[in-house]
């Protein structure tokens, strides 16, 4: 009888644990309607990228130069933005301000960690100058020689929507000020860190799936894409509208010299 049970258990569970796969794949599926039904769709009509930059309400508090992540003078033309989350529950986006500057954050090949941006729902926070190196992906890799670092912040209370989308926003409109394409949009996933048994990071974890990037990730470079394509039709809308009015002067000066000739003629006549 005892066997029986054990028989009976073992059944039970495995099929439990073949269920799992397909529940985590749906709720993951879920994730991003979730999210898009909350947020909205991202409107299609142009943006003026001055605006959409006022918008983001960026605070500019940089570590002083020369001191702890900036001890360095690395220049970087930056090719790639990459995205992080903290996983700290409890700092907000002026905390990890205050922790770069005092040089409590450890690590990298210099000695201390930096980044570029530091998000929450309500503002962005910089750190670094967007032409200076930061210490936040891959050591020495291409994640840290050629990408702007941005950190999503994870505290209590904040708005995880709200920070992806002004996430968003800000790539967008660094992919704009920088020319770099939708392409070189990168998770930290993507930098693989020399010397690790993980070399790829799960991060930032709200965003992949099973550790890696999925549907989820693609969601979120779309929305960076929607919202980067809203700054790339203001500029189109005003090259056109200065072609309107080009072709209206050319147009204008025509029918004046034609009726300068014609009261010309009648003058003459
Ligand atoms: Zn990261």
């Amino acid at each position: 009888m005892k066997a029986f049970r054990i028989v009976i258990l073992t059944a039970v569970f495995s099929s439990i644990l073949l269920v799992l796969p397909g529940c985590n794949t749906n709720s993951v599926s879920q994730r991003s309607t979730i999210w898009e039904r909350e947020l909205g769709a991202v409107l299609n009509t142009p943006e003026d990228p001055n605006r959409a930059h006022k918008d983001l309400n960026i605070k500019v508090d940089l570590i002083a130069k020369g001191s702890y992540g900036r001890r360095i003078f690395r220049e970087m033309s930056p090719r790639y933005i990459t995205i992080h989350s903290t996983q700290n529950y409890t700092g907000d986006a002026y905390a990890h301000a205050k922790a770069l500057k005092r040089g409590a954050l450890r690590g990298g090949v210099i000695g201390y960690l930096c980044w570029h941006f530091t998000v929450q729902d309500d503002a962005v926070i910089q750190h670094i100058p967007t032409d200076e190196r930061g210490e936040h992906a891959d050591f020495d890799g291409p994640g840290n020689r050629y990408s702007i670092g941005i950190e999503m912040c994870e505290h209590n209370g904040n708005s995880q929507t709200q920070t992806m989308e002004r996430t968003a926003k800000l790539a967008a409109n660094l992919m704009y000020h920088h020319k770099i394409p939708i392409d070189n949009i990168r998770a930290h996933y993507h930098w693989p860190r020399a010397g690790y048994s993980t070399p790829n990071k799960n991060c930032p974890h709200f965003l992949m799936e099973s550790g890696k990037p999925g549907d989820t990730w693609r969601w979120f470079v779309g929305r960076i894409n929607q919202h980067h394509q809203r700054l790339i039709a203001y500029d189109e809308a005003i090259q056109e509208q200065k072609r309107l009015e080009e072709e209206a002067r050319r147009q204008n000066s025509i029918v004046q010299h034609v009726w300068h000739r014609i009261t010309n003629w009648l003058r003459i006549g």
